[in-house]
């Protein structure tokens, strides 16, 4: 049950009522929210007199639920603000894993040339093999830090575990974590303390209800600058890296407020597929796509089948624009 509390209560008795009720209080605005156990189904008596609203649910999920507020929230990423009733598409690319200062600084040109804002890089990479590239830790961060320095972009990257959760959410402008990550609470409980936005990617065997009771531990904690993102399931098919759940997309519009991104790179796994999927993502008028880049892919540490070459993002960028036009969104 989610309760907005009157006004007139101090936040003493607030906090008293809260921990009788195990529940969380947040401030969300100027009101006073107490988020309580999903079942409990009428607002308790020895409460009744403090309590403006209620919502009452059949399941965990509560603050990401349409049926408690209709409207779709807004999260700014920088200067520019998805969801809400922005109708925008923001275009997140750079390249899977930051390589070099040569690597990233090439993709913050290609952005910065098409007049887009927002630079992806991961630095602590979730690979399925140790003997892989991990990623350049510190180091990449950094090196982000520095190019949303000099060409004021915004930057994402990805929290791996909770070790380096809070070097990311002091360096990046949007913590996202990862499909294999997304069930990590010490990273949950951490991105909920603070109050950067937040993209919890779908793990690849994570059930829609599953995926947004993650967002619900980040909501909960107080942070409600939180994006989900749809980047592929695990099938039976093997032609395809996964199978990218447009059906779950179209759910989560319908049941959830938060704002969503598709990654069709991920889901792909192949470059010739990504720019048809991208079009297809974005004529559902989705809140952002994130999509993998790379100077020279062939010889990219991570992901290399899957990341356009420069000319290839370029051709999509452009291809994408009428697209969200025609469901009544802009390209940002
Ligand atoms: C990535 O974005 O490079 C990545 C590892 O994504 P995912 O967590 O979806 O596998
Ligand atoms: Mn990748």
């Amino acid at each position: 049950m989610i309760l907005h509390l009157k006004d007139t209560i101090s936040n003493e008795k607030a906090q008293l009522i809260a921990k009788q009720y195990n529940g969380f209080l947040l401030k969300s605005g100027e009101k006073n929210v107490l988020i309580t156990e999903a079942l409990l189904k009428e607002v308790p008596q020895d409460i009744e007199a403090f309590v403006d609203e209620f919502w009452v649910f059949d399941n965990d999920i509560q603050l990401a639920s349409k049926k408690y507020r209709s409207d779709k929230r807004e999260v700014k990423i920088g200067n520019v603000t998805i969801g809400g009733q922005q109708n925008a598409t923001l275009l997140m690319g750079g390249p899977c894993s930051v390589e070099s200062e040569e690597q990233i600084r090439s993709a913050a040109e290609l952005l910065v040339g098409l007049g887009l804002t927002t630079l992806r890089g991961g630095c602590y990479k979730p690979r399925t093999s140790p003997y892989s590239f991990q990623g350049m830790g510190l180091e990449g961060l950094k090196l982000l830090v520095k190019m949303r320095e000099e060409y004021g972009l915004s930057v994402i990257t990805e929290a791996r575990d909770a070790t380096h959760i809070h070097e990311i959410i002091e360096h990046s402008d949007v913590i996202q974590v990862g499909a294999k990550a997304m069930y990590d609470q010490g990273i949950l409980r951490a991105c909920a303390k603070t109050q950067k936005p937040v993209l919890i990617k779908r793990g690849f065997g994570t059930t829609l209800k599953e995926f947004v009771q993650a967002a619900e531990f980040v909501l909960s904690g107080g942070n409600e600058n939180v994006i989900l993102c749809e980047r592929g399931l695990r099938t039976f098919e093997t032609n395809t890296r996964f199978t990218l759940d447009l059906c779950g997309v179209a759910w989560l519009q319908e049941h959830t407020n938060l704002p969503i991104v598709l990654d069709p790179s991920h889901a792909m796994g192949y470059a010739y597929g990504v720019p048809v999927l991208s079009r297809a993502c974005v004529a559902m008028g989705i809140d952002g796509l994130l999509i993998e880049t790379h100077p020279n892919p062939k010889v990219a540490k991570s992901d290399a089948s899957q990341q356009l070459n420069y000319d290839e993002f370029k051709q999509l960028v452009e291809s994408l624009r009428p697209v969200a036009a025609s469901v009544g969104y802009s390209m940002i």
